[in-house]
């Protein structure tokens, strides 16, 4: 395994619950990706310890899943999750463990987890415990159930989504059996809340490998969420190579969905998967203009950012880039980068300048957009004196 220090907070919390006699292990995917030579972003212990008895260990420690056995330790720099070995019991509603009982044995512990690449434990020691061989399918990047996959994803459909998500984030393949298990038992997709399927298809849509979102459809996960799409699954491409930014992704998704007949109003798709008000609104109303009326040039480009601001032109410019190969976020990114004007803001003239000659109420703005518009026509001409001229008539007629 690659040598990745431990940061002290987590070393610290290991070592509290070691000297007070329970066992502590890392578990899941920050040992994953120790594995694979990655730092890892968060750290999972697990132990025998209850929830009652790590609170006492550290004072500082909240409940944070009790239910489930987590208890979160923030010691100075950082925080740590330690989860109480347990078994889960039934799943009556295919997402959570109706109840779940603490345990003393870390391989029964294990074998609730979804995959065996995240079903491995390391203690500070360096002792491994990986039951299931996840070294084995980490080294042949592979994604493969803990256990039966109908079962598994039975329980916890949201599983299916996971699997594909790892498998897109790691550029791991998904075990045949695991796979298959997948188109089985989509239709369990539709007892998940809309905010958990949310999530696991963000994290899908930002990775290495967005096209994997193909084969989300294609196993029938989002069926809830699309109209009959006539077993067409579109092409996702061109997806990687967009910025890593969620709402240009959401925004090119939707365009590639709308275009090939899988939903037919991308703010109700979105509203439905609910994503914020602001998402709802950029990403709609960016597959949109780039579905009905992309702009063709740098001045389109200018004129729409005058008209709708930045966040909805670069969706607009993402999803023209997946849907035509438009290279319209260079384009734009060029537009931004020139510092020619293209809001009121940048305007050489204030609202105050024009109200200070006389001008009020619909005049006043009726004015400032002419001028905004005349600048982004003619960028060189921004400059207060020559917009007052304009503006008070004694060259009115240029900015028509
Ligand atoms: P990431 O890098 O995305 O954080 P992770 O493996 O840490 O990956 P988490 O969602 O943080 O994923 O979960 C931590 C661990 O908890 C997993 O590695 C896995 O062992 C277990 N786990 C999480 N969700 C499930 C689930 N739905 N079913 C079974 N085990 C799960
Ligand atoms: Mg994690």
């Amino acid at each position: 395994m690659a040598v990745i220090a431990l940061p002290k907070y987590v070393t610290k919390v290991m070592k509290g619950l070691e000297s007070a006699g329970f066992g502590a292990y890392l578990v899941g995917g920050c040992v994953r990706d120790m594995i694979m030579g990655k730092r890892p972003h968060d750290w999972d212990v697990c132990t025998d310890a209850l929830p009652h008895e790590v609170m006492a260990l550290f004072p500082k420690a909240r409940p944070t899943g009790l239910k489930h056995g987590t208890v979160t330790v923030s010691l100075g720099e950082g925080h740590v999750e330690v989860t109480t070995f347990r078994t889960d019991g039934e799943y009556a509603d295919h997402r959570r463990p109706d109840t779940v009982s603490f345990i003393s044995d870390i391989n029964e512990d294990l074998r609730r987890r979804d995959f065996t690449v995240n079903a491995i434990a390391l203690s500070l020691s360096g002792e491994v415990i990986d039951p299931f061989d996840g070294r084995k399918d980490i080294a042949d990047r592979i994604i493969r159930c803990v256990g039966n996959p109908r079962e598994r994803f039975q329980e916890d459909a949201l599983r299916m989504f996971r699997a594909l998500r790892f498998s897109a984030c790691l550029g791991f393949a998904v075990h045949e059996a695991t796979y298959s298990a997948i188109f089985e038992m989509s239709h369990l997709a539709a007892f998940l809340a809309a905010e958990r399927i949310r999530e696991e298809l963000e994290k899908t849509l930002l990775s290495p490998n967005p096209h994997i979102l193909g084969q989300v459809i294609e196993a029938g996960l989002m069926d809830s969420y699309l109209a009959g799409s006539g077993g067409a699954v579109p092409e996702l491409k061109g997806f990687g190579r967009l910025p890593k930014n969620n709402e240009q992704r959401w925004a090119a998704f939707c365009a590639i969905l709308e275009r090939g007949g899988l939903i037919s109003s991308s703010e109700a798709f979105l509203r439905q998967l609910r994503l914020s008000g602001s998402e709802i609104r950029n990403c709609g109303e960016g597959a949109s203009l780039a579905l009905n009326n992309p702009p063709a040039d740098s001045l389109g480009w200018k004129r729409l950012l005058a008209d709708k601001g930045v966040e909805i032109a670069m969706c607009t410019a993402a999803a023209a880039d997946v849907l035509y190969s438009s290279g319209s976020l260079n384009v734009l990114r060029e537009v931004l980068n020139s510092g020619e004007c293209f809001s009121l803001k940048q305007l050489a003239v204030t609202g105050d300048d024009l109200l200070a000659l006389g001008f009020s109420g619909i005049e006043l703005g009726e004015t400032l957009r002419l001028l905004l518009d005349y600048v982004i026509r003619f960028p060189e001409e921004n400059e207060r004196e020559r917009l007052l001229n304009l503006a008070t008539g004694m060259e009115r007629s240029h900015i028509y």
